[in-house]
């Protein structure tokens, strides 16, 4: 089997409302799809996730300037083989960003390739699922005017619960004293339900505010506290890891084996954050995931891309390890934004559903989704 032919797709939609996180308002939603066609006649997609507000275009450029001409009539199962050629032709000018988006979304392809090739899963290729059902939580908490949004935010928990969610996420960075308002509005709106909260700031602040911050909240019983500061800034995780009680995660804007080889030797994070889509794809996260296993820090992947980046981190849950093993252990949960985005409902014939509070991971060939061509179409350029 070789690959023929690569078509990358960007996508973009406008929002009718737009939504701020701490690092700026998202106007549209946007994704760089990758299919990958072999002369069998087996179609792979994947998703090079763009992260905060970058342009799909960039890791789109990447995969059609650097990668497209190299893949063709390569073994598409050679997915190990194929990482480290493109990570080592990439290396001077990429191991990171949009070019590891480009690596992760080409990954992605080929795993999904090789998963209908077997008849399998990719669970099963990635030596087996751990679990056939994962918890989704709630990222959401997002801000329409800016600040001062307290009230409307702790409905917002309670529209969350009543869809089944009993985990959520909450975007804080608008100020230590607006992030608190929030807190504890939420804090009152679901007292007495039984409902775990992580946060994030997406990295708004520096080490004394993200410290400040962190100890206002030492109460509240917090799974995770996330990308407290900026992703270069690693000393500042080490120290806030270890002057706060929450567990300190991050690593959605870290890439690759080494790039997580330097958050882990610093003793940065508890719980590291690859999303598929970026730091590697199934082989990147692979690599992660055991790297993490040998350095005691647990992994809980990132998720904000579209139906494919949901679907690929499904087969990685379902083939992930528990860090710290006991009877009860901790497992990983589905992050599962709560936003407006039209590819991921729209993009595949069967979109992920919650029943009893849990999300069930695709037994199907490869990635266990159809792609909707007309919606592909209909968002193009
Ligand atoms: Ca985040």
């Amino acid at each position: 089997m070789k690959i023929q032919k690569i078509n990358v797709h960007v996508i973009k939609s406008e929002l009718d409302t737009p939504f701020a996180f701490s690092q700026g308002w998202v106007n549209q939603r946007a994704a760089t799809l990758i299919e990958i066609a072999t002369d069998d006649g087996i179609i792979g997609w994947g998703e090079a996730f763009p992260q905060g507000l970058e342009p799909p275009e960039i890791s789109a450029s990447v995969i059609e300037h650097c990668f497209a001409q190299m893949l063709i009539n390569q073994n598409p199962l050679d997915t190990e083989r194929i990482w480290f050629e493109m990570y080592n032709r990439s290396r001077d000018f990429g191991r990171k960003g949009s070019v590891m988006a480009a690596i992760s979304g080409i990954d992605i392809a080929l795993w999904d390739i090789a998963g209908q090739y077997y008849g399998k899963p990719i669970s099963q290729l990635l030596g087996g699922a751990f679990r056939s059902q994962v918890e989704p939580y709630a990222t959401g908490f997002y801000r329409i005017r800016g600040r001062g949004e307290a009230d409307r935010l702790s409905e917002e928990a309670l529209t969350h619960y009543e869809n089944g969610f009993r985990s959520m996420k909450i975007k804080l960075g608008f100020g230590v004293d607006d992030d608190i308002a929030v807190m504890d509005a939420i804090q009152k709106s679901t007292a007495g339900l039984d409902v775990t909260f992580m946060v994030d700031t997406n990295h708004a602040y520096g080490r004394r505010e993200a410290l400040t911050l962190g100890l206002r909240m030492a109460d509240m019983n917090l799974r995770w506290y996330e990308e407290p500061v900026v992703p270069e800034d690693i000393e500042s995780y080490v120290a806030l890891r270890s002057n706060l009680p929450m567990a300190i995660a991050g690593g959605e804007n870290e890439h690759g084996l080494y790039g997580f080889k330097s958050l882990f030797s610093a003793g940065a994070v508890d719980i590291a954050q690859p999303d598929i889509g970026s730091c590697g794809g199934f082989t990147g996260a692979r690599h992660i995931a055991t790297l993490a296993q040998a350095n005691g820090i647990e992994v809980n992947p990132h998720v904000w891309g579209s139906a494919i980046a949901q679907a690929a981190s499904l087969q990685f849950i379902a083939a992930l390890p528990v860090t710290h093993y006991s009877l009860f252990a901790r497992q990983p949960i589905l992050e599962y934004d709560q936003s407006v985005h039209p590819f991921r409902r729209e993009l595949v014939e069967k979109p992920i559903e919650i029943e009893n509070g849990l999300v069930s991971i695709p037994l199907e060939p490869g990635l266990g989704i159809k792609i909707n061509r007309k919606t592909v179409r209909k968002y193009k350029e």
